[in-house]
């Protein structure tokens, strides 16, 4: 069948020898889920889930029973006061700025201790001026970068810390840096040593792509507000569209107004009929994450082994479901991207070519054919155009079709005379 699909007897077989390595990662991820797929179950049954809590809502939506119970089951799995979860939360992005921007008042300043935020985050801030950003509301922005290794500078970030600091932001994942992305233990470290220096500042967890890769969140450790995209892992690609901010009572009682409008906060947003997305999308998050973490930690096995630096490496231990891949060059990417799109369920016919997207500095080249669009907790890869021209690579529904697109992107990387046949022998 791999035949069929495009797959040269060579790069199969590389695969299987890979694959053959990795028995037992494969089995402490598979525990990973089993803990957290008990978690929500638990969350479900605690709420009394039920056939009512799936029924549409238009208008105003108040009292929708199925949003309210959608709410309580991610604050009970996030182990929050709170929780605010919407299909009118657009994007990752989105769900960040409304978390931001509800509790930064004029005035008050913005820390990020773990270096540069997300490409996109940059003009919510303002670091790269844009109309409404933050710094137009009088919010000013200070950052303190890593440390060479990775780590963080926590002399650097004690002296940051002053009177006007409001907020502590910390993003999980690597986003578009070869950085590392980080484990929940460190975050949970990092928020002490912060609220440590200022008790009463608030940290905010940038939580995308980490979402039941571990068996706790950074909420359990300290974070007042995490916060995340439903077209990544808790949607578990069921969900189409939504975001999710998970906190104490006061932050997220602050997001809702400014979602809406002061006075109307969390009474209103109607569902459109999106519940049982929702709720079964967060359902198969913990085994749909699963799959994308086995199709990371093999991209990384393959990749590593033929020479391309890898963050995380083959061999660490995983904080979320990107794998970075550093290829060198325009022309690997391109062919990388092509291999992710032609393993596609939906648009397998189509090519990747960078572009100028609205949000990113640098070309950016994306390969996606998902259900539901842009969704990269489905099989993805993207990156921008700049060096060390890594392309970030995640997701998948299934392990299965992870696997393919891995295969894919080696076979057409092997096409364009950038991996040779002889590389591929196994040893
Ligand atoms: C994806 C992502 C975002 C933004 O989410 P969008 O849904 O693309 O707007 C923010 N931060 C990180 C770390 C992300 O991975």
């Amino acid at each position: 069948m791999y035949e069929t699909l495009g797959l040269s007897r060579a790069v199969y077989e590389y695969g299987e020898a890979v694959l053959a390595r990795l028995t037992s990662r494969f089995a402490d991820i598979d525990a990973a889920a089993e803990y957290n797929q008990a978690k929500v179950l638990a969350a479900f049954q605690k709420n009394r889930v039920d056939a009512a809590c799936f029924a549409a809502t238009t208008g105003y939506g108040y009292n929708d029973v199925g949003r309210e119970k959608l709410e309580q089951v991610y604050a009970d799995v996030f182990h929050t006061e709170a929780a605010l979860v919407r299909p009118q939360i657009t994007c990752g992005t989105h769900a960040l700025t409304v978390a931001l921007s509800a509790n930064l008042l004029p005035g008050d300043e913005l820390l990020s201790p773990v270096g540069a935020p997300y490409d996109t985050l940059q003009e919510v801030i303002g670091i790269r001026p844009s109309p409404c950003s933050l710094a137009e509301y009088g919010v000013t922005y200070r950052q303190v970068d890593l440390l060479s290794d990775g780590t963080f500078d926590y002399d650097a970030i004690r002296s940051a810390i002053g009177s006007r600091t409001k907020l502590i932001t910390i993003q999980r994942s690597k986003g578009y840096a070869t950085r590392p992305s980080y484990s929940v233990e460190e975050i949970g470290k990092l928020i002490a040593f912060c609220k440590g220096v200022k008790p009463d500042v608030l940290v905010m967890v940038d939580n995308c792509y980490g979402e039941f890769v571990e068996l706790a969140e950074p909420s359990d450790v300290g974070a007042d507000m995490v916060v995340g995209s439903l077209i990544k892992n808790p949607g578990g690609g069921l969900a189409p569209i939504g975001g999710y901010i998970c906190g104490t009572k006061v932050c997220v009682d602050r997001c809702a107004y400014r979602l809406s409008a002061p006075g109307l906060g969390q009474e209103v947003g109607a569902n459109l009929g999106l519940m049982p997305a929702l709720f079964q999308g967060f359902f198969l998050a913990p085994t749909v994450t699963a799959g994308a973490l086995k199709g990371a930690v093999f991209a990384a096995n393959i990749y590593e082994s033929l020479g391309y630096p890898c963050v995380p490496d083959a061999a660490e231990d995983r904080h979320d479901i990107i794998q970075a891949v550093s290829l060198g060059s325009r022309e690997a990417m391109v062919a990388f991207c092509k291999g992710i799109q032609q393993a596609a369920p939906v648009d397998s016919y189509v090519t990747p070519e960078p572009w100028a997207m609205p949000g990113y500095d640098d070309d950016v080249i994306m390969a996606a054919g998902a259900f539901v669009q842009g969704s990269s907790i489905e099989l993805s890869a993207d990156g921008p155009i700049r060096s060390p021209y890594a392309v970030y690579f995640q997701g998948g529904l299934t392990w299965y079709h992870a696997k393919t697109g891995i295969l894919m992107s080696l076979q057409k990387m092997v096409e364009a005379g950038l991996v040779s046949e002889s590389q591929l022998q196994v040893p």
